[in-house]
């Protein structure tokens, strides 16, 4: 890896493939990409980067990453592993899953995951894709650094930007309406029982969809997740927070408060694995579980395939990419059918009567 942190303008104008966004799904991508060509891999943000994240790997997840070596201890955090629990929480039900986590921290995920990026490709940070174009030859990038905007021309283009990708719009695809989501940091004074508790609470109204209390070390992370347009979402979360504060004594005083967006996802057309030369990964594709909201398999997934498919014949990289996704799509357009009924009142309601086996054995269908 060329690291661009120092640097403020790519070093060639032309690659094989620019990767746009270095989450999960751009450095797999990546990492692919780079067994044909130079490869150059650009981020808006100060790399490593901090990204508001659960910190919670799926089994898939850490499947997808066998390949690339063993998640490193260093970034472990306890409780080591984590069960999905779905709490009821004005009727005090709980239905603990045996759906599991791997319980991470998520600036040291992806500061492991930089670190596996090859020499052939060239990092560049804080620099913006902010418009491309395309042919049946090749893609346009303007990147916009510190020294002024920059055009950079490749075989192949893998928009790995995240929920607001900017490739999506460039591409006049249909743009994903996202969740304001918010997570505070608490200090905890005891204990927390090793659950990622799942907390469907009616109090606060239709805007939330759900909260989630997840412990780390020596803080947990209360998070929220409210449906768009949600107005004063900080102040829910604030009563949120006492909520639990008043059920959960070992919550103590909030470090820090975090606010990002995250994909609303609502049918298989929300699903575009991108146009012509360019190829859409991870959140920008709109891969990711649209009910949990796991998304760092998902990524990693989608970034390895985009990356294999960009390494052969450029003009055949959508072709395999499509392919090598198929049964994704699938699975996530089954999902969609049960989506509505999930989200509904009865749907939650439901889930406080049915045994713990088919409440744990649905979940890992989410
Ligand atoms: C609050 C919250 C909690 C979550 N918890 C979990 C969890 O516990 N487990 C889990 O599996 N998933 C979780 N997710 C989802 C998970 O974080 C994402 O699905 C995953 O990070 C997506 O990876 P990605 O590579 O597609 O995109 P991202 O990780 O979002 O990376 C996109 C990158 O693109 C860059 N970028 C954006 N626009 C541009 C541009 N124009 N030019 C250059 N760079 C650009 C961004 O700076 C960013 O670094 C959570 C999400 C949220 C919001």
């Amino acid at each position: 890896m060329t690291q661009g942190d120092t640097m403020t303008m790519p070093s060639s104008a032309q690659y094989r493939t620019i990767v746009v966004g270095a989450g999960p799904a751009g450095i797999l991508a990546a990492i692919h990409a780079a067994h044909t060509g130079p490869v150059l891999l650009v981020d808006q943000r100060s790399l490593p980067r901090s990204k508001s994240c659960g910190g919670m790997l799926h089994e898939l997840a850490i499947e997808a990453l066998r390949p690339y070596g063993q998640v490193p201890e260093s970034i472990v955090v306890s409780p080591r592993t984590v069960w999905f629990r779905y709490h009821d929480w004005d009727r005090g039900i709980r239905k603990v899953t045996d759906v599991r986590f791997l319980n991470v921290s998520r600036s040291g995920f992806d500061e492991w995951l930089l670190g596996l990026l090859p020499a052939r490709v060239e990092v560049q940070a804080r620099a913006t894709l902010t418009a491309l174009s395309q042919s049946a030859e090749g893609v346009s990038a303007t990147i916009r650094t510190a020294d002024g905007e920059h055009v950079v021309a490749a075989d192949v283009l893998i928009g790995a930007d995240g929920a607001r990708s900017q490739v999506r719009r460039c591409l006049g695809l249909r743009d994903s309406a996202s969740y304001v989501t918010i997570q505070d940091f608490v200090r905890l004074r005891g204990p927390l029982e090793p659950y990622f508790d799942c907390i469907y609470m009616r109090c606060i109204g239709e805007d939330l969809a759900y909260s989630y209390v997840i412990p780390k070390g020596d803080v947990a992370v209360i998070g929220s997740v409210f449906h768009p347009h949600t107005k004063r979402a900080h102040e829910k979360q604030g009563r949120i927070v006492e909520e639990m504060r008043a059920r959960l004594p070992q919550l103590g005083g909030r470090e820090d408060r975090e606010s990002a967006p995250a994909l609303y996802l609502r049918s298989p057309a929300d699903i575009l694995p991108g146009h012509g030369r360019v190829l859409l990964a991870g959140e920008a594709g709109g891969f990711m579980s649209p009910s949990s909201g796991e998304g760092i398999s998902y990524a990693l997934r989608t970034g390895r395939d985009a990356g294999l498919a960009a390494a052969g014949e450029p003009s055949q990289a959508l072709a395999r990419y499509l392919a090598s996704t198929t049964r994704m799509r699938a699975d996530l357009a089954r999902r969609f059918r049960w989506l509505p009924f999930m989200e509904s009142r009865a749907g939650k309601c439901l889930a406080g009567f049915v045994p713990a086996p088919i409440v744990s054995k649905v979940t890992q269908g989410l």
